[in-house]
């Protein structure tokens, strides 16, 4: 038997849901939230999620990243030697244990990967190196008011790089922007690259990628012809000569040097024999923030509006009181490999298809008493209801 798709949707938006991607999330049933800042990825949420993942691997992969996955409980020493338990204090959750031993949540991995780095690379012969993972990291945000948006928990695929020079570094850095650019424009972004600072992370300037959108907390100016725009926290041109626009951060690139190195004695032997510092680069995504910022860009009055591509399922199968026939037309779907959801609950027309509008996945079927031997398809991001065989509607998904 198929168990039910958990949970429910909720005709109601949480009273203190002010965003979008709060309010359709938690009524579809994507996401549900524990406390401020804190959030379940449900079924749906998590399909959404795994699909962006997958997006992102697949280009980190290709640019010679290897994947692994590292703790999220620090101990404090190791803060303490590039001086960040002090100076990122107001963003780091912090313990102690019952022998009040202090610990850190991860907020990101620099000083976790140095360390790695400083117990298995000895000579020029082990550079460059490149790794990444996806985790959970921890940040006590002021502000945790733009649902999944800015979570004080929540998903980050980071990814480092270690190298023998600058120039291999800056390189490095492009090609990681090239990536970074494929993955957004993949996942069916309109967005800048943008130039900003780099937080507690470095005195240098970094590159952020902003999708437009009035939800977003930043502002970003560009030039007309100019390929990259500046963050407003960073822009001293005169405003009249741009255009600007709201926008989401949902990517972050950081080219940091050799002060990391430094600080935690990361040195390998060079090829004359001398002993340098690495070249370091940290470069994150946020999954969830991405989730978020999807639903912000692509919904209607009805509901949330997936791009198949990260989509939780590819149809949406609804029974209208012909559940045994719709089984078959289900079985063969998911032979012909397509990701079916399937609505077979025992509820009025009416509530399956606002559910299904509300959820949002690119095609819907119905199969009813009406449609004989035919299956009707619509689109989500269209009005158009065509009756096709079952052969037509596999071959429209494969294309699609
Ligand atoms: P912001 O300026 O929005 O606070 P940040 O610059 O501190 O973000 P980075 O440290 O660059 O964030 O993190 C890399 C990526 O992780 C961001 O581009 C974003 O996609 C995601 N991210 C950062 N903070 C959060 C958060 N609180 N909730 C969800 N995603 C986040
Ligand atoms: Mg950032």
């Amino acid at each position: 038997m198929q168990s039910k798709l958990f949970p429910r949707t909720r005709k109601q938006a949480p009273k203190d849901a002010e965003s979008i991607n709060h309010q359709l999330l938690v009524r579809a049933g994507f996401i549900d939230q524990l406390m401020a800042g804190s959030w379940t990825l449900l079924p749906l949420g998590w399909r959404v999620v795994t699909k962006i993942n997958k997006i992102i691997r697949e280009e980190m992969d290709a640019i010679g990243g290897q994947e692994m996955l590292m703790p999220l409980l620090h101990p404090k020493q190791i803060w303490n030697e590039t001086g960040r338990w002090d100076t990122a204090d107001e963003v780091m959750y912090k313990l102690k244990d019952i022998h009040d031993k202090e610990y850190a949540l991860s907020f990101t991995h620099e000083e976790i990967v140095m360390d790695l780095l400083r117990k298995n690379i000895k000579s020029y012969t082990d550079l460059p190196v490149s790794v990444y993972h996806f985790s959970t990291k921890f940040r006590n945000e002021l502000r945790a008011k733009s649902g999944i948006l800015r979570g004080r928990e929540f998903m980050m695929k980071d990814l480092y790089s270690a190298h023998t020079s600058e120039e291999d570094l800056m390189d490095y850095y492009e090609k990681v922007k090239v990536a970074y650019k494929k993955i957004f424009t993949r996942l069916g972004f309109d967005f800048k690259v943008a130039k900003a600072s780099g937080g507690v992370f470095t005195d240098k300037f970094t590159h952020e990628f902003q999708v437009f959108s009035e939800a977003g907390e930043d502002t970003i100016y560009w030039k007309d012809g100019e390929d990259e725009a500046i963050n407003e926290e960073v822009f001293e041109g005169n405003k009249d000569d741009y255009h600007s626009a709201k926008s989401i951060e949902v990517g972050n690139i950081f080219p940091l040097g050799t002060m990391y190195a430094e600080k935690m004695g990361m040195l390998f032997a060079d090829k004359d024999g001398s002993k340098k510092p690495v070249w370091f680069g940290s470069y994150g995504i946020g999954p969830t923030r991405v989730m978020g910022t999807l639903v912000e860009v692509s919904h209607d009055d009805k509901g949330i509006v997936w791009f198949p591509q990260v989509a939780p399922f590819d149809v949406h199968l609804l029974s209208i009181r012909s559940n045994e026939k719709t089984r078959e037309t289900y079985e063969k779907l998911q032979n012909a490999g397509l990701d079916v959801l399937f609505d077979d609950r025992d509820v009025n027309a009416g509530e399956k298809f606002s559910d299904a509008d509300l959820i949002g996945i690119p095609v819907r079927l119905v199969v009813s008493e009406k449609t004989g031997d035919k299956i009707e398809y619509k689109e989500r991001n269209g009005d158009k209801i065509e009756m096709l065989t079952l052969e037509e509607v596999i071959q429209r998904l494969h294309e699609s």
